[in-house]
């Protein structure tokens, strides 16, 4: 058994009370680690702990801050292997997956916001006889918090822009995902980086993660997670007037269209179904249909869906991993008998595979697909996180879009047509933060990304990260 300790002040320690929660294995069922139960406590040493670091890191040289982030990418590069696989255990991913992805993508954020801070330039606007300069400065301790299904990943798309700004950071992981954070939090030591700059609080949300977020000296929240969470974070957060990122939930529509090359659709849709369980935010769980090509699609979907199937992640040909948990197995499970009270047909997965020794007990669901449902019932437009799509037919451009606006989330699309007036046309008509055209999760580390309606407040990518985490300082100087 592991124990997996917060790290505040540059010191690995429990929590207070000394109480802990276990961390499972979605593969196995089987306990490998704990983690502290914190409490406020623990998160006021915490938030103490990065106050006292800031005044040192906002006088440290942007380039020294880079060079760090650079640093810790390097130590990460040189483990990738471990991180892999630690996050493979942690979350049940697929192990080529967090290998392709997950880390990788986690040495990309240290690099590019590394970067980005290095070049960044700051506005100036002359007027006559004098010149206004805009500066940014740093907004204080910020409070990053974060979900199971990317760890790393999205830890530290948050974490290196708000280093790399001058803030310092107390982030909380998901109480199911602890590991690689943990592992993280070590690099930072190797790496002799200042203490206090980075502080990792294990615990649960409604006790640590409310916690942060209420703290009167965390100025900034930047939140990834669940829409029903994202209110508790916002009603929190907003009375005290604190800035405020949220990354929330989606229920994201791919349309595909008569002229799209059928082959590649089918495998990019696919993709974009499975991916990491169904467990992606950006996942298009909601397939719309020209009619006229409605049954060649459906078939060749449902071959293809046949290709997607559980299998032990440590294996690195798995496409299909586990669930995280069980009762979100449990959860998605419920999502498919109401498909059938809803009138739907599950034409392939939704069951328990048989899979031999320990992962007998992990948490484990074939991907299904789902046809016979209206767009607008609950099926098809709650989220569901998990691998199940619903597959509808539509007739008209217009009610494809209308179909595809019809839920509260607004994340991110997919468009399949070889037709580029029509790629543009529906781009713009689509009530989403993310529009891919012919692809799906193809990400530029420089532009925005967020969503629209109940899908967040705020982007977060690129100079949209540097701004968040910073904040606009208007300088007149009068000349002579
Ligand atoms: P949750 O909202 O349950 O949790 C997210 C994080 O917030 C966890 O660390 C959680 O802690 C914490 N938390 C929960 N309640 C509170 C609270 N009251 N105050 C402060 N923190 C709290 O989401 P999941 O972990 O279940 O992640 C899945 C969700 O994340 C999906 O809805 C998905 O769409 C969304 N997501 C959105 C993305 C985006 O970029 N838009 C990207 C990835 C996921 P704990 O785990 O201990 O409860």
């Amino acid at each position: 058994m592991r124990p997996l300790q917060n790290f505040i002040a540059g010191h690995v320690v429990p929590a207070r009370s000394g109480a802990v929660l276990e961390d499972i294995a979605p593969a196995t069922g089987k306990t490998f680690a704990t983690i502290p139960r914190s409490g406020p406590e623990d998160v006021d040493a915490a938030v103490h702990a990065a106050l006292a670091a800031l005044p040192g890191w906002v006088r440290t040289p942007v380039n020294a801050r880079a060079e760090l982030l650079e640093t810790i990418a390097g130590l990460l590069e040189s483990r990738l292997e471990v991180f892999a696989e630690a996050e493979s255990l942690d979350a049940g991913k697929p192990l080529g997956l967090a290998r392709s992805l997950d880390i990788p993508r986690a040495i990309q954020n240290l690099r590019h916001f590394a970067r980005e801070v290095r070049l960044r330039g700051e506005e100036s606007f002359a007027m006559a006889g004098a010149v206004n300069l805009v500066q940014r400065a740093p907004v204080g301790v910020c409070a990053l918090i974060t979900p199971w299904n990317l760890p790393l990943y999205l830890l530290t798309w948050k974490l290196a822009p708000c280093l790399a700004m001058g803030n310092t950071a107390v982030a909380k992981p998901s109480e199911l995902t602890p590991l690689t954070a943990t592992m993280l939090a070590e690099l930072f030591l190797e790496a002799g980086a200042p203490a206090g700059i980075f502080n990792l609080v294990h615990g649960l949300g409604p006790e640590v993660g409310q916690a942060l977020v209420a703290h009167p000296d965390v100025k900034a929240v930047s939140f990834t997670g669940g829409t029903a969470s994202g209110r508790i974070v916002a009603a929190t957060a907003a009375p005290a007037f604190k800035k405020l990122s949220l990354e929330l939930g989606g229920k994201n529509p791919t349309l595909v269209f008569a002229d799209c090359d059928l082959e590649r659709t089918v495998k990019g849709v696919a993709r974009a179904a499975f991916e990491n369980t169904g467990q992606i935010c950006l996942c298009g769980s909601r397939i719309l249909v020209e009619r006229s090509i409605h049954d060649r699609f459906l078939e060749a979907f449902l071959e293809e869906a046949k290709t997607w199937t559980c299998d032990d992640p440590a294996d690195p040909t798995t496409k299909v991993g586990a669930l995280i948990s069980a009762a979100h197995r449990g959860k998605v499970e419920g999502y498919l008998k109401l498909a059938v009270e809803e009138g739907g047909t599950i034409r392939c997965g939704g069951t328990r595979p048989s899979l031999p020794g320990d992962l007998a007990e992990g948490f484990f669901l074939e991907p299904a697909v789902i046809t016979g449902l209206s767009a607008s019932c609950r099926t098809a437009t709650e989220e569901i996180f998990g691998p199940v799509v619903t597959i509808h037919p539509f007739d008209t451009e217009e009610a494809a879009v209308a179909m595809a606006n019809g839920t509260p989330y607004g994340l991110a699309a997919s468009v399949w047509t070889s037709d580029l007036d029509r790629a543009h046309r529906v781009a713009k008509a689509l009530e989403s933060g993310l529009v891919w055209v012919n692809t799906w999760l193809l990400r530029d580390l420089r532009v925005p990304f967020g969503g629209v309606k109940e899908s967040g407040v705020g982007r977060e990518g690129g100079r949209w990260s540097l701004e968040f985490f910073s904040e606009a300082k208007t300088v007149t100087l009068k000349l002579e």
